[in-house]
């Protein structure tokens, strides 16, 4: 068997074909690593040490590091935050509170529900709720 095998082992072809076949493990190893590294860089989650263990225990260290990633990219978190801020900011701005006590109120309460504090008083005209300084009503152009 070994004596049939021989021609075929020593061949060029074969040469060859083994060691196009170590080039190609060789750039696949060095894809992987890369990949992990630009992978763990995007996740937020340590690229060197992931992009060494790929290095070192190759498809076992990337299995291990697909497990155990972060499930996010790092901007989309960043991107989420911002916008669950903005959106807070934005009921902040909407949301009035009670000089007196702090308490939300809205804003053509006339006192606060909590503390009565006077906040607002009505138009003598159209009763719209106006602030304590406006002198004249923005609604019905009536002066107070
Ligand atoms: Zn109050
Ligand atoms: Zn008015």
């Amino acid at each position: 068997m070994g004596d049939l095998l021989a021609p075929i082992l020593d061949s060029r072809e074969f040469i060859l074909s083994r060691q196009l076949c170590t080039l190609f493990f060789i750039v696949f190893h060095i894809a992987l690593t890369f990949w992990t590294y630009r992978d763990a860089d995007r996740r937020g989650a340590m690229p060197w040490f992931w992009a060494l263990t790929v290095f070192i225990f190759d498809l076992a260290g990337w299995i291990i590091y697909l497990v155990i990633r972060p499930p996010e990219y790092a901007e989309d978190v960043r991107e989420r935050d911002l916008e669950i801020r903005a959106k807070e900011n934005a009921l902040t701005r909407q949301m009035e509170t009670c000089p007196n006590c702090q308490k939300p109120v809205e804003s053509d309460y006339l006192i606060c529900p909590s503390c009565m504090k006077r906040l607002r008083k009505p138009c003598i005209e159209c009763e719209k709720a106006l602030k304590l300084s406006w002198t004249v009503c923005p609604y019905c152009k009536t002066k107070q």
